[in-house]
């Protein structure tokens, strides 16, 4: 997190920003416009400190609930530091030296899957990088269907309505992986332009069978594109199944790649990447916009993007964490993803030993879902609820999942299914330092599920 000796870091380094720009003018004299009091600015600070008090713990091991991960100091410094100059990414002119930053940061992010040649940029977010791959692939494939699994974020649907693309959804598995054989019947129509893999689906951490969909979408020139916004960064974790490393090792093979710094890149918000294999897919860029490129010589990202404004700070942000943590296996950063992997397996292993749970299926990555044993669905939603709710009165912060009746409910077979969907719990574990708290979450955990059965046995 930032601390106190944070703040003075990126004193010093202010200074020697401002030393670049030291044959200015002073403007000393000429506060910024329009000026205001330090006493209003104080005020203004502690009255956002204290609306911020009424938030989850996020950056606490405790918090281990939806997908929030801390940015990194040297992330949220560096973007700070650059909010000094607020460059606009959008051009040359108006981002010069963050551009540049962020063309070695989005290379870095293309050599995680062994790209060497790529196109691609930032932008806010997966979605939107999402939204930028199919709409190249509608370009590619005018008229023809996207394919996603039932499990692949919601978005994806959303996405192709506004593209005005035909979307169709493929079953998936038992382990919430895209079902072969369901895609299969979905390629024979014959209309499919692009199948959506996920490496890493948002509900479930699953990681769909990559390879076996490229060998099937090639036989049909049909593209592939993976969305892994969330799971990306584990292609450089050791400790990977064998399935995932399979999935992940497949990935140089697809035609574009969505992957989300601020997930798991320990980025601030609005840090999301799109990649794409074949540099000459630029051409469906092509715009003229003059008053933004007119002294402009060189190629830049503006050009190859559908957001016009971005932040070069997310650019510095992002360049500076690589600097410090660079992305090669078995270095700092990926020994932090593995923690994250074997958080979660020995989680998932800690539930299955516990009569009161019943995990899905075993964690690929570090997401961890699971069902409190229960008669009917009904009665094991409720009682998820109330041991979410119990858990965080322990502070320890959970995220509630509501999972269809399908394979990936497998492991409730047994229960009565008197509604289609169950509640689960559901835990993210992407800090480092849930390994060290994972004790200290489950005897929260089991006191949590002791005061909810205390209470059913009373009822
Ligand atoms: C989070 C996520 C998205 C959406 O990304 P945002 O950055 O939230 O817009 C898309 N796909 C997957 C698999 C995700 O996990």
């Amino acid at each position: 997190m930032f601390d106190h000796d944070h703040l003075d870091l990126l004193t010093a380094a202010l200074g020697r920003l401002e030393e670049g720009f030291a044959s200015l003018p002073s403007v000393e004299a000429t506060p910024t416009e329009p000026s205001v009091s330090p006493e209003a600015l104080s005020g203004a600070l502690h009255a956002v400190a204290e609306r911020l008090q009424d938030n989850f713990p996020y950056p606490h091991p405790l918090y281990a609930g939806q997908m929030l991960k801390p940015p990194h100091p040297v992330a949220r410094l560096a973007y700070a530091l650059t909010q000094w100059l607020n460059p606009n990414n959008h051009a040359l002119d108006g981002g010069r030296a963050t551009s540049a930053m962020e063309k070695e940061a989005v290379a870095a992010l293309a050599s995680l899957f062994g790209w060497k040649v790529h196109l691609g940029h930032l932008c806010g977010g997966g979605t939107l990088a999402n939204l930028e791959a199919l709409w190249v692939a509608r370009e590619l494939h005018p008229g023809r269907v996207v394919l996603a699994s039932d499990q692949a974020h919601y978005t994806h649907r959303r996405v192709c309505g506004v593209l005005g693309v035909p979307f169709r959804t493929v079953a998936s598995d038992d382990r919430g992986r895209l079902d072969l054989e369901a895609l299969e019947k979905e390629l024979a129509r014959g209309d499919v332009g692009t199948v959506v893999v996920s490496l890493g689906t948002t509900g479930l951490g699953a990681v769909d069978p990559l390879e076996d969909v490229l060998r099937r979408a090639r036989a049909r020139e049909v593209r592939v594109h993976l969305d892994a916004a969330y799971g990306g960064f584990f292609t450089l974790a050791a400790g990977l199944g064998e399935d995932a490393r399979r999935a992940f090792d497949a990935a140089r093979e697809a035609d574009s790649i969505v992957i989300d710094p601020h997930k798991h890149g320990l980025q601030p918000y609005g840090c999301g990447c799109v990649l794409f294999r074949d540099p000459a897919v630029g051409r469906v860029y092509r715009h003229e916009s003059p008053y933004t490129y007119f002294s402009s010589e060189a190629l830049h990202l503006g050009e190859i993007s559908l957001e016009c404004s971005r932040p070069g700070a997310a650019a510095a942000a992002l360049w500076a964490t690589q600097r410090v943590l660079p992305y090669v296996p078995g270095g700092a950063f990926a020994a932090s993803l593995d923690s994250c992997l074997d958080t979660a397996r020995r989680l998932h292993q800690a539930l299955e030993v516990r009569p009161g749970f019943i995990p899905l299926m075993a964690p690929e990555l570090d997401i961890v879902v699971w069902a409190v044993a229960a008669g009917t669905a009904s009665e094991a939603s409720r009682l998820a609820a109330r041991v979410f709710r119990e858990a965080a009165a322990e502070d320890l912060h959970l995220a509630l999942t509501t999972v269809p009746r399908s394979p990936a409910t497998d492991a409730l077979r047994d229960m009565g299914w008197d509604r289609d969907e169950v509640t689960c719990l559901r835990s993210c574990l992407m800090k480092p330092e849930h390994g060290r708290w994972l004790e200290a979450i489950l005897t929260r955990l089991d006191r949590a599920f002791a005061v909810v059965q205390e209470a059913g046995e009373r009822a």
